[in-house]
Parts: structure tokens; sequence; C-alpha cells
């Protein structure tokens, strides 16, 4: 992940580091190309304009240190930069609330939703002892509540037991009494998604909301497809309102456009990152060590 801009970028750091003194001049030539760099890699643009600006001014004015030559400190203030653009501090998922926590996942078919459903339910029974019901709210995809089911039984987690005919808010209150009456820690709720997003999903979005009272709503967004994945987020967090973002596939994003413009574009934390298919492949994501991993 991230190994097309780690490649880039280091190539424009060695040759910065290897210069010894730096003037003016070749900061503003490394930054012209981190700029490029960035954007091929699919970050936004005004994501890529404050970074840019950011580290500008904070390499002009530096003290320089002995320790280290000018090209170190350069790479040095871009590390500080990356991580206050990927959003400083983990933000992992909250459990603090009256028990049954409800979780509520949305996002787009495909992306990974009911996946991820399992191995954060997974996660939340390994790491933390939760007793997780799950319930799948999709009735449009005929298979969609048993694909669910099916997750369950493979990682150990419960799930509602499924009724024909029901709709998805009527699903959302059997669920959240279900896990109330029997003494569940979390609830979770994987919502239908569609293709793209239209008036009727946002629609289903808000009623299920009202009806499961989510504690976090978490956005499943597919990374390779990059800006539309940030713009997806954008969308979902003014029209249902999110707490936080699982980026999946991050195991095939050699670019990483998505997981660097994230934060900055929606203003809401990445809390996980889905790195393959298994139900054990789910990180937490620390900014920290993504821009280690980006600069190599
Ligand atoms: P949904 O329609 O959003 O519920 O998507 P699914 O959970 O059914 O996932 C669609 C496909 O993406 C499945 O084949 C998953 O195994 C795969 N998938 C989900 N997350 C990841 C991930 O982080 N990495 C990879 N490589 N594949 C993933």
């Amino acid at each position: 992940m991230f190994e097309s801009l780690s490649e880039k970028l280091s190539g424009i750091f060695e040759g910065l580091t290897r210069r010894g003194a730096l003037s003016a001049d070749d900061v503003n030539a490394s930054m012209r190309e981190v700029r490029r760099a960035l954007l091929e890699a699919d970050v936004s643009l005004e994501v890529v304009r404050t970074f840019v600006e950011k580290v500008r001014e904070r390499a002009v004015g530096a003290d320089v240190v002995k320790s280290v030559t000018p090209g170190q400190m350069v790479i040095k203030i871009v590390n500080d930069v990356l991580i206050d653009t990927l959003g400083d501090t983990a933000d992992p998922i909250s459990l603090d609330a009256a028990p049954p926590v409800a979780i509520m996942m949305v996002g787009l078919q495909g992306a990974g939703k009911t996946t991820t459903t399992a191995k954060i339910a997974k996660r939340l029974k390994d790491r933390h002892k939760s007793k997780v019901l799950m319930a799948s709210l999709d009735v449009k995809r005929p298979a969609a509540q048993e694909q669910l089911a099916i997750l369950g039984r493979q990682v150990g987690v419960d799930t509602l037991p499924i009724v024909a005919g029901q709709s998805p808010v009527q699903i959302a209150r059997r669920a959240e009494e279900a896990a109330r009456l029997q003494g569940y820690d979390v609830v979770m709720f994987d919502t239908a998604g569609r293709t793209h997003i239209d008036e009727p999903l946002m629609a289903e979005m808000a009623e299920i909301k009202t009806a499961a009272r989510p504690h976090e709503i978490l956005l499943v967004a597919d990374a390779l497809t990059g800006q539309d994945a940030v713009n997806l987020a954008k969308s979902f967090n003014e029209r249902v309102g999110i707490t936080g973002i699982v980026l999946t596939r991050i195991d095939g994003d050699g670019r990483g456009g998505a997981a660097l413009s994230m934060r900055s574009v929606t203003g809401k934390p990445i809390k996980l990152i889905g790195t393959g298919e298994k139900m054990d492949a789910l990180e937490d994501f620390h900014p920290q060590r993504i821009a280690n991993r980006i600069l190599g």
C-alpha cells in the first residue's frame, strides 16, 4: 500500500539529503515535485495545496538543528504535516455508551460493508470480550442477510434470526429489542447499499438512523475509488451524518489518495482500514504508522 507515492517521495528526498546546505530554491523545487507526486497519487487538489503550503511555511521558519542536514529536516517537516493531514491521533471505535451500543454501517454496494461488519464484530468479541449481535437490514439483495449469517458463523458472532417480509426499520427495531433483552453489549446494523448515492438510499439511511439510534455511524468506502470515496464520505456526512470511516482495499491501493484526503475534506476520522479479504484483515488507522509507510 502507498507503494507508488512512497517511491516517488523517497526519490525526491534522496536528492535533497545528498545536498548538504539547502537554498530556498532547492526547497521550492522539491515542493513542486512533492506537489506533483501527491496529485499523481490522486490526493485532492485542496489538500495538496494546504499540504505544500504548510511544509513551505515550516521549512522557511525552521531553526536548523546541527545534528541533522537541512534535507533531513525537510523530511521531518513533511512527516509532521502528513500526520496533521491524516488526523494526528488514532481514533478508534467508541463503545462509550449504555449497552447495547449500536453501530450502523453505511456505504455503497460492493464497498465491503458486510465483510467489514463481520470483521469489526470479530475484533470486538476478541479484543473487548463484547457480546455482539449483527443484523442485516438489506432486504433488496436476496442473499444479503444469509451472507451476514454465514460470516457470523465463521467468526463466532450471533446474527439476528431472519424473518422474511420485514422492512429495514422493522428489522432494526427487532434487533435493538433482541440485543437489549438478551444482554448484548453491541448491536451492529449492516444496511443496504446501492451502486451510487440517490435520494431513496439517503431517505432509508435517515429512517434507520432514527430507529436504531446508533452511537457510531461508520461509512465503508473503497480506497481504490480514490476521490470518489472522498466525495461519497462528504455526501454521506452532509446527508446522514457519520462518525467515522472505514477505508477498505488498502491492500490494493498503491496510490493512497483517498486515505490522505479523507480527514481534511470530510472532517471525519478514518477509524479502521481493511487490508484484505480475511476476517482479521482489519487494522486501526494510526496516522504516525501510515506516515512512516508513506515515507518509507
Ligand atoms: P458490500 O456489498 O459493501 O457488503 O461488500 P462485501 O462485504 O460483500 O465485499 C465485497 C468484496 O470485497 C468481497 O469479495 C470482500 O471479500 C471484498 N473485500 C472487502 N474488504 C476488503 C479489503 O479490505 N481488501 C480486499 N482485498 N477485499 C475486500
